[in-house]
Formats: C-alpha cells, sequence, structure tokens
C-alpha cells in the first residue's frame, strides 16, 4: 500500500460538483480513499478567467504503481471533460495531478513525481499544509511547512469551504 496525495483543480462548469464526481470515480478505481482537505479558491495562475479555481488536496492509500494511477486518472479527467462539453465549449474542467507517491521520486517520459512545481504553488502548498505541514519533500529535503513560508506565489489562496 502506497499513500498517494493528488491536487484536484477546475475553474469550469459546477466546480464542486465535479471535484466530488472525480473524489467517487477514484475512489471506485484507486484503492482505499483516506481524506481530503478542505476547498480552496484561487485565482488562475498566470492568465485571467472569469472564474477561479477550487483546489483540494485527496488522499488514497493504493496498491497500483505511479503508471497506472495516472492512467486511471487521465481516464477520469477524459470522462468529466465530456459530460461538460455537451452543455458548454470547455478545454478542461478538472485537472488531477500527482503530488506524492508515498516518498518516492520518480522521473520517466510520463511522470515526474514529487510533481515538479508543489513549491512554486500556494494553491498546492496551503491544502497539504492543511494536512501533512511536517511532511519532508522526499527532493527537496524540506517540509511542506518551510516550502510554503518560504513560496513566493503571492496569488490569492482562500478557504472556500
Ligand atoms: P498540467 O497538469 O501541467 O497543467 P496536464 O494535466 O495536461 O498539464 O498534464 C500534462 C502531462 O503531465 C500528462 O500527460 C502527464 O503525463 C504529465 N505528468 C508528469 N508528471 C505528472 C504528475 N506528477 N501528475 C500528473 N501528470 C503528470
Ligand atoms: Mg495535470
Amino acid at each position: 500500500m502506497t499513500r498517494i496525495y493528488f491536487l484536484l483543480g477546475g475553474n469550469i462548469g459546477n466546480r464542486e460538483e465535479i471535484l466530488s464526481e472525480a473524489i467517487k470515480k477514484m475512489t471506485k478505481q484507486l484503492g482505499k480513499f483516506v481524506q481530503t482537505s478542505a476547498l480552496y479558491e484561487t485565482e488562475p495562475w498566470g492568465f485571467t478567467h472569469e472564474q477561479n479555481f477550487l483546489n483540494q488536496v485527496v488522499v488514497f492509500d493504493s496498491e497500483l504503481s505511479p503508471l497506472d494511477i495516472l492512467d486511471k486518472t487521465q481516464i477520469i479527467e477524459k470522462e468529466l471533460g465530456r459530460v461538460r462539453k455537451t452543455t458548454q465549449y470547455c478545454e478542461r474542467t478538472i485537472d488531477i495531478d500527482i503530488l506524492f507517491y508515498g516518498d518516492e521520486c520518480i522521473e520517466n517520459q510520463r511522470l515526474s513525481i514529487p510533481h515538479p512545481r508543489i513549491q512554486e504553488r500556494s494553491f498546492a502548498l496551503y491544502p497539504l499544509e492543511e494536512l501533512i505541514p511536517e511532511f519532508i519533500h522526499p527532493k527537496l529535503k524540506k517540509s511542506i511547512q518551510l516550502l510554503k513560508d518560504e513560496c513566493s506565489d503571492k496569488l490569492k489562496v482562500n478557504k472556500f469551504r
């Protein structure tokens, strides 16, 4: 069993419903649901859009390999994208990123774990700090709390619910 931390994010459609739909699908396919962070609302990173993002960290324990996890979460992204496309144009309704896979460091064509931009993004660091402030980033060898304190990303991240 490996503990896996995911970051979910979306800014299109009924954001909360899409996030909870993603968690339902992940629970059916990945293994044992452990917990979620609160929902955080964030201004879009690097561009403007009429709707802010909702982000949430979700935790599962799984027997699946990192690539199997990626395959399954990419299918879920597609399924949820398709649902929305019938009612409105959108390029992406949900993004599922693998932040940590236990304390493993993985680099291949399809995967970088830990996710390479955790330390640059307050919308990843806020929910992670809520759940695992003392967790040591396996590559950077710093705690989540320290990474958040050092992060220069000044985009507003507000607890949403
Ligand atoms: P982004 O998340 O960077 O906005 P995408 O969701 O479209 O963009 O992902 C692009 C590619 O990133 C995926 O096809 C996947 O192979 C790769 N990738 C590399 N590392 C990870 C990771 N830790 N979690 C999710 N995808 C990853
Ligand atoms: Mg992604």
